[in-house]
């Protein structure tokens, strides 16, 4: 397996490997990388013949105030991980590479982008669009797998890719979990044993919608209000709990009920450490699988 650094590297690398008549599969990361990750390369081993894994943490998709300093970066390990999950390659950028100097152009995504996560962290989508969008240029990948724990994400990419027209198919992959149901994320080394104990939160109030709805419940208002209560009786912040359209992402109101299928989105701070996680209604199962009669986990 191959590290690249120089983007003229990686989209030449990616040429010939077209020109060898392989289809390129992209999986774009910000490294620290988990079996979440892994199940992506996974995914695009099986469509693709030819798979690039990118590594950069993009500080256009940050804050001011939030982890982009602190955000853990492991390359010589992930590298290591990447070959023995069958990556041909590896693009690990710096970041005068990705925003050379005098570089001013960012990709805008629309409504998909401005609920959720998108209200509470502004410009966030631009960042990563205007990443992806560039990645996607470079390496010209038949497919390009992202992660539904990172479902609006998701959806953005899947709507720039088709309006920017750019040829490429997106693919969302399942949220990886722990056995106890907490969505594998880089962004969990940050959390303490208590704090982590706290996050099982999520994982339990989603279990408790998506058991709901299967046995029959299609008020949303109801079903928000079963994660809400798990989650703001553990976190040290709610940023939302919200339902909405899973292809949209237009918001449910409480009023309304579920028609089909429904997106469950969480975002919520244990300490210093935002944790975001879904279920989609109707289509995924819950993350823990079996919970005692007192609802403690088993
Ligand atoms: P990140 O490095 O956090 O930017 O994530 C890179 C890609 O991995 C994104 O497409 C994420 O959605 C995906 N990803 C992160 N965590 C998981 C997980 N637990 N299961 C599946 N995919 C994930």
């Amino acid at each position: 397996m191959e590290l690249l650094r120089e983007p003229e590297q990686f989209r030449a690398a990616c040429d010939r490997a077209r020109a060898a008549g392989r289809r390129v599969g992209l999986v774009p990361t910000m490294g620290a990388l988990h079996a979440g990750h892994l199940s992506l390369v996974a995914e695009a081993r099986r469509r693709a013949d030819f798979v690039a894994v990118t590594i950069f943490v993009n500080p256009t998709q940050f804050r001011p105030g939030e982890d982009f300093e602190r955000y853990p970066r492991l390359l010589e390990a992930d590298c290591a991980k990447c070959a023995q999950a069958g990556a041909d390659v590896v693009f690990a950028p710096a970041r005068e590479h990705m925003y050379p100097p005098g570089e001013e152009t960012r990709v805008r995504p629309g409504a998909t982008a401005e609920p959720l996560c998108g209200a509470h962290r502004p410009g966030h989508f631009e960042g990563v669009a205007t990443i992806v969008t560039k990645l996607l240029v470079l390496a010209g990948p038949c497919v390009a797998v992202f992660g539904r724990k990172d479902y609006q994400q998701w959806r953005v990419i899947e709507t720039l890719v088709r309006d920017l027209c750019l040829p490429a198919q997106v693919v969302g992959a399942p949220t990886v979990r722990e056995p106890d149901g907490l969505a594998l994320s880089s962004r969990n080394a940050y959390l303490s044993p208590a704090e982590r104990g706290r996050a099982l939160s999520i994982a339990r109030g989603l279990s408790r919608a998506v058991r709901a709805f299967a046995a029959g419940e299609r008020r949303a208002g109801t079903l928000r209000a079963m994660v809400q209560v798990q989650v703001a009786g553990a976190a040290d912040r709610v940023d939302y709990v919200a339902l909405g359209d899973p292809a949209t992402l237009a918001p449910l109101p409480d009023a309304a009920s579920v028609a089909g299928s429904a997106l469950v989105a969480v975002a919520a701070r244990f300490g210093t450490t935002r944790l975001i996680d879904n279920v989609v209604l109707g289509e995924d199962p819950a993350p823990i699988a079996w919970e005692g009669p007192d609802g403690d986990g088993g």
